[in-house]
């Protein structure tokens, strides 16, 4: 298993980007990066405090006026080459991106790189696309336009379960448009987003309009969101900690965009490809370990099929191979941190008094783990430390079983509350209308697919389903052309795709006198006759 982060010594100035170089955080406090495969500890750094983000503000404030003063054509090209940069240097991009997710090298490098070469590809494209709307003459003796303008300095927020990803959605729009931005990346994962901006000043976008901050939520986060010079926040994480930065941006008057939890439906027709269903489902909420906020996690299944499904789906669970995320062949790596292992064991142990596990649901055995070398009929059995060793590092990981509930009730914590872990809850549902019914029903709405081979039906559930987004006979795949975002609790606003524009800037109406009067028409509503 070697060494599992290279890319560490990228990093010994410190992880804070700002204004063009690396330094280390002023908070006093540091945070230890954790490789959640085996729980050894990847580097230890000094977080963010509010000094650092005055700095990273002051320094994107300074970059401003020149940024968004660019052509199109000049931001267009800087991001082409960014796109160019990111695709040289994919691999190691994936590879850190596995080190400190714990994320299968197979997932990083199929998903997360490749999609996020392609967003900056997008974006250089879309930066020369940006409209305001025709002009013309609304009222006779005026020529009115539409300007689109940038907004300034964007405050940025993220999460940890697709650092990269997360860092690219949010920074890619807001420089396309013209503004500069700093980005508080998760502090569990720093080290990509560091990378991104790196890789942003080789393709030479000036100094001081990407800058990174890793520090707390509860420190760095909140500087960033309450401070005077930010105009904007844009958030993706959990509904509950967006409904505090809503508050705090609120109390700035800040425009605000929330990219919040999930709890995704996955329903099932009667008329479904069983088949296809039951990949799709697996496939579906077992990405990233479940942690992802678009993830299938309830599957409504009409009852004809449901026995079968829920048998087919646990046999097919069952054929994961669950493991050291740097196996080629590994299916499934650990959860982010022990901590978050135990909150999602914890909703799964109280789901036994009310519903009934039929696989996974605990920990993996040591022995279950699987990894290069590790089994004794592995050709490929290479591992430098030998077997032995590298099992043992890897029981230190934070692994859980894919997992399969049912019997649970609608109003159950397992049905209702996102676990971002590999769990799938399946139900039965007897009516088309019952199944529209049940998978509305919950607080989110990210996300959905419907599975069947009858357009009609489809067609009403793409259209009653409230989620921002809805698969049919899939569930997953994301493009940059696209918008992504929520509906109710799951946040507002759009990630990727033109509509990202809309958050990103703002229109400005210009009027011009066009008749050279100095008594104007209205007038008279102040003058009368008089003059
Ligand atoms: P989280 O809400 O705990 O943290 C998200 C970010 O907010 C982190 O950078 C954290 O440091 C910061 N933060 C925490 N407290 C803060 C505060 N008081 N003020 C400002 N910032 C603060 O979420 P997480 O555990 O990192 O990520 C998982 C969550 O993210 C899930 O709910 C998931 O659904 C959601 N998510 C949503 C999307 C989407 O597009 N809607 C995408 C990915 C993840």
């Amino acid at each position: 298993m070697g060494n599992r982060f290279p890319a560490r010594e990228r990093f010994a100035d410190g992880a804070q980007f700002i204004d063009g170089r690396l330094r280390p955080g002023t908070s006093g406090r540091t945070h230890a990066v954790v490789d959640p495969a085996t729980g050894e500890e990847l580097l230890t750094y000094e977080l963010a405090g509010a000094a650092d983000v005055d700095a990273a503000v002051a320094a994107a404030l300074a970059a401003y006026p020149g940024w968004a003063g660019a052509t199109p054509g000049e931001r267009s090209d800087a991001l082409h080459r960014f796109a160019a940069v990111l695709a040289d240097r994919a691999t190691e991009f994936a590879e850190a991106e596995s080190a400190q997710c714990g994320k299968p090298i197979k997932l990083s490098t199929e998903f997360d790189v490749p999609g996020t070469v392609d967003n900056a590809a997008f974006f250089a494209g879309a930066a020369r696309h940006l409209e305001g709307a025709s002009a013309g003459e609304y009222s006779g003796d005026h020529t009115s336009y539409v300007r689109r303008e940038p907004i300034g300095v964007i405050g940025s927020i993220a999460p940890w379960n697709y650092p990269l990803q997360m860092a690219a959605w949010k920074i890619l729009p807001a420089i396309a448009a013209g503004n500069t931005i700093v980005l508080k990346p998760s502090e569990l994962t720093p080290f990509t987003s560091l990378m991104f901006a790196q890789a942003a000043q080789e393709a030479g976008i000036p100094d001081g309009v990407i800058n990174i901050v890793n520090g707390a939520g509860a420190d760095a986060g909140e500087r960033l969101v309450g401070h005077p010079d930010v105009a904007m926040t844009s958030f993706t994480g959990s509904t509950a900690v967006g409904r505090r930065v809503a508050e705090i941006a609120t109390a700035t008057v800040k425009r605000l965009h929330l990219e919040l939890g999930g709890k995704a439906p996955f329903l099932v027709f009667d008329d479904a490809d069983l088949e296809a269903a039951v990949q799709g489902a697996v496939a579906g909420s077992l990405i990233n370990t479940g942690q992802d906020c678009t993830a299938a996690t309830r599957a409504y299944v009409q009852r004809p099929l449901y026995d079968a499904f829920v048998s087919a789906v646990a046999a097919l669970m069952e054929t994961v191979r669950l493991g050291d995320p740097f196996a080629p062949s590994t299916d499934m790596g650990p959860l982010i941190s022990h901590a978050h292992r135990d909150r999602v064991a914890g909703i799964v142990d109280r789901a036994r008094g009310y519903a009934r596990v039929v696989t996974g649901g605990s920990a993996p055995d040591s022995d279950d783990l699987h990894g290069d070398g590790l089994d004794s009929d592995d050709p490929r059995d290479d591992a430098p430390e030998g077997a032995h060793v590298a099992r043992v590092r890897l029981a230190g990981g934070a692994y859980y079983r894919p997992t399969l509930v049912v019997d649970a009730a609608q109003d159950s914590e397992i049905v209702q509350s996102e676990i971002f872990g590999p769990v799938l809850v399946v139900l039965p549902f007897d009516s088309d209308d019952e199944g529209i019914r049940l998978a509305n029903d919950t607080p989110y709405g990210l996300a959905a697919s419907v599975w069947s081979r009858d357009v009609y039906r489809t067609g009403r559930a793409t259209r009653e389903i409230k989620a921002g987004c809805v698969w049919v006979n899939d569930h997953i795949p994301i493009i940059s052309e696209m918008p992504h975002g929520g509906y109710k609790s799951s946040g507002y606003g759009k990630d990727m795709s033109a509509y990202s524009f809309e958050e990103y800037t703002q229109v400005k109406h210009v009027m011009y006198d066009n008749t050279a009067a100095v008594r104007k028409d209205w007038h008279r509503t102040i003058f009368g006759d008089r003059l």
